[in-house]
């Protein structure tokens, strides 16, 4: 197996990552919600600049690829004009926060987000957080954001209240207020950047919020600014499941896009012929606001080369990176053959096909993971993550020839 290099940090807009294709430019708009407007620009910007394709992420943004250098500016420059821009780099990487894309008026989430927001755009003390610090704020009605990657998870509690919980501790600070929320969440946050700070200072790797917190002292903690006078509770066990695409009751239309990747042409036709706004989710979903069944029509909704409706679409059932020729790790192409296999996958199943051992795709174990070990053979990892052992090797036409071979346990 090859030891992938880990970047350590995810791109932005002002900070895009060198790919084989050229740059990866990733966008988060504000509050993870596009204008149709904006919408169309960014489906323009990856006809004219980009490769044709935007890749929704994990983290509810949304990225262009294939930007070539000198393009880049260019590309800045409309972003900022249709309000996809922050101020700089700095707000950009700290405006790291995934909200439930499901939040409802008047359930406190948009509120909160806004909330945090401006506070970390105004903060002091957060200039040296791990690059990947993040947060997620959660409606606490359903599903889905445990599995999204944060540092420190906000989620309502009893009346006007919310918990605030940092990764990996089973005790949840509990606030009073959205104001004490925020204040907690902030002091978590300064903590962490004071820690990754010293442990610059020492040659050590900065870590993460939660192994930092395995060797905090708990008192200590709580008497911070911010935390003292807050109790702390166990929290409840969440529910990990992303919901399926499809209609949302007064909400709209959950649609994805084959692997997260929706072509260019399609977007411009959802933005041209619907008003409304999308939602990005961390489910690599978009959330059509307000649309109706003869909308989902009229916007090439139901095309389904482009668009997946339906919670019984095979090709929701793989997972895909980049892999070759886009990304410089990548040792086969991944794509395609994720694609090919899909209707081979058993329902409640999972195919996560990898172009190297950091699996970009997919953090969490997956039913089947064909890791490339070359251009031809892969590495078969069963009820496990990209980097975990095999079970054993197979080659691609062997795949293509018996591909229930990868089932056959199930
Ligand atoms: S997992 Fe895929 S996209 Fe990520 S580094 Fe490896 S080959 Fe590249």
């Amino acid at each position: 197996m090859t030891t992938p290099q880990i970047q350590g940090w995810c791109p932005g807009a002002w900070q895009p990552m060198a790919s084989g294709d050229g740059l990866v430019v990733r966008v988060r708009p504000p509050l993870s919600r596009l204008t149709a407007q904006q919408a169309l620009l960014l489906a323009q910007l990856a006809q004219d600049h980009g490769c044709g394709l935007l890749e929704l992420t994990s983290r509810a943004n949304v990225q262009l690829r294939g930007i070539a250098p000198e393009r880049h500016g260019a590309v800045l420059q409309t972003l900022a004009q249709q309000g996809l821009l922050d101020s700089d780099a700095r707000t950009e990487r700290l405006r790291n926060l995934v909200i439930d894309p499901l939040w409802q008026p008047g359930d406190g989430v948009l509120e909160m987000a806004q909330a945090l927001q401006t506070a970390l755009t105004q903060a002091q003390g957060l200039d040296t957080l791990p690059a990947k610090f993040g947060f997620s704020i959660a409606s606490g009605r359903h599903v889905g954001l445990a599995q999204v990657a944060a540092d420190v998870r906000l989620q309502p509690g009893a009346g006007t209240g919310w918990r605030v919980q940092a990764e990996g501790q089973a005790m949840a600070w509990q606030a009073a207020s959205s104001g004490q929320a925020v204040d907690a969440a902030l002091a978590l946050a300064r903590w962490c950047a004071t820690q990754a700070h010293a442990r610059r200072a020492q040659g050590l790797h900065p870590g993460r919020l939660a192994s930092l917190l395995q060797a905090a002292n708990h008192a200590a903690l709580s008497n911070l600014p911010g935390l003292q006078h807050l109790g702390r509770h166990p929290t409840p066990a969440i529910n990990n499941d992303a919901p399926p695409p499809g209609w949302q009751a007064n909400l709209g239309l959950l649609v994805a896009a084959p692997l997260g990747r929706v072509t260019a042409a399609a977007l411009a036709r959802l933005a041209s012929t619907h008003a409304g706004g999308l939602r990005l989710t961390p489910w690599r979903m978009l959330l059509v606001e307000g649309i109706d069944p003869a909308g989902a029509e009229a916007a090439g909704l139901d095309d389904a080369q482009h668009w997946m409706n339906s919670a019984a679409d095979a090709r929701l059932r793989v997972s895909a990176c980049t892999g070759a020729p886009g990304c410089p790790q990548a040792l086969a192409p991944t794509q395609a053959l994720a694609l090919e296999l899909a209707p081979h996958v058993p329902e409640g199943a999972h195919l996560h096909v990898t172009g190297c051992a950091k699996g970009c795709a997919r953090q969490q174990p997956a039913t089947v993971t064909l890791r490339a070990e070359s251009a031809q053979r892969f590495a078969l990892v069963r009820q496990g993550r990209a980097r975990d052992a095999a079970q054993a090797m197979l080659g691609k036409n062997q795949l293509r020839d018996n591909p229930g071979l990868l089932f056959e346990e199930i």
